[in-house]
């Protein structure tokens, strides 16, 4: 159902955004993909889903700009790039607070103000920000996170009302855990690090504040993104989608 429309998902060279191309393709959609990766990979993902990838380093300005210019006109819009640093608030690294913010919020302030005029003129357009758990939450020594993600939200909202009456929609995705290959990475040093069973690590550790104890699947953020595309979702803007097995509703 998405066929002649083009979807740009930044991040998408791999983890969710990936998924969440994947899923857009499967649909029709013309992907541009964006995010760092070696060139082989690239060039694999671009066979795989007949699509462009757009370099461009999201923490910058010109970066996010080139990306936008190198894609053309999109009718979807993922926002989907971020990254993490956890640090108590009197040793958070003040470059890694910058590049949070940069990449995790002032990116999706760009790639949107440059990617609405098309939507608008075309009368239809969807905007999709994949914030987390922490846009609703917080977690100690997560500052820049939780208050990046919490930005995305509110600028998901802002945006809503804008473009209300412009067959525009902007919605955020707020996954808890999500089943990717650096959740996974991380659970041998975890069991050695506190003498733990591969099952404590996943259900003390990792999943202590999901509770259905199970991890979100990217696939299952690709299929919330298929429904927010389409026409049953045409009066869904402003929403905040958590996908986080219940965290947020404790
Ligand atoms: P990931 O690390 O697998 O992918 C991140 C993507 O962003 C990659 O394609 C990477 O190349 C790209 N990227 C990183 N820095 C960039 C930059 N400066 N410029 C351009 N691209 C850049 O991460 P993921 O787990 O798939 O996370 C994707 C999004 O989902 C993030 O916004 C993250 O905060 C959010 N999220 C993840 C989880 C989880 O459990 N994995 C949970 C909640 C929210």
């Amino acid at each position: 159902f998405l066929k002649g429309k083009r979807a740009l998902v930044t991040g998408s060279t791999s983890g969710i955004g990936l998924a969440v191309a994947r899923a857009l393709r499967a649909e029709g959609a013309e992907i541009v993909l964006s995010g760092f990766g070696e060139a082989e990979a690239i060039a694999a993902l671009c066979d795989e889903l007949s699509a462009r990838h757009v370099a461009g380093d999201l923490s910058q300005r010109a970066g996010v700009e080139a990306l936008m210019a190198g894609a053309g006109p999109v009718d979807v819009l993922v926002n989907n790039a971020g990254m993490q640093h956890v640090a108590p608030i009197e040793h958070f690294p003040v470059e890694k607070w910058d590049m949070i913010l940069a990449l995790n919020l002032t990116a999706a302030f760009h790639t949107s103000r440059l990617a609405v005029p098309h939507m608008k003129e075309a009368g239809w357009g969807r905007i999709i920000n994949v914030a987390s758990a922490h846009s609703l939450t917080a977690s100690p020594f997560k500052s820049a996170y939780v208050a990046a993600k919490h930005g995305l939200a509110g600028l998901t909202k802002t945006l809503a009302l804008e473009l209300a009456t412009d067959g525009v929609t902007a919605n955020c995705i707020s996954p808890g855990y999500v089943w990717t290959p650096l959740v996974e990475n991380q659970i041998p040093d975890t069991m050695k690090a506190r003498g733990l069973t591969r099952e404590q690590v996943i259900e003390d550790v990792l999943l202590v504040r999901q509770p259905t104890k199970q991890f979100v699947q990217p696939s299952d953020i690709g299929a919330m993104t298929l429904f927010l595309c389409s026409e049953a979702a045409a009066n869904v803007t402003g929403a905040n989608m958590s996908m986080d097995g219940g965290w947020t509703a404790e």
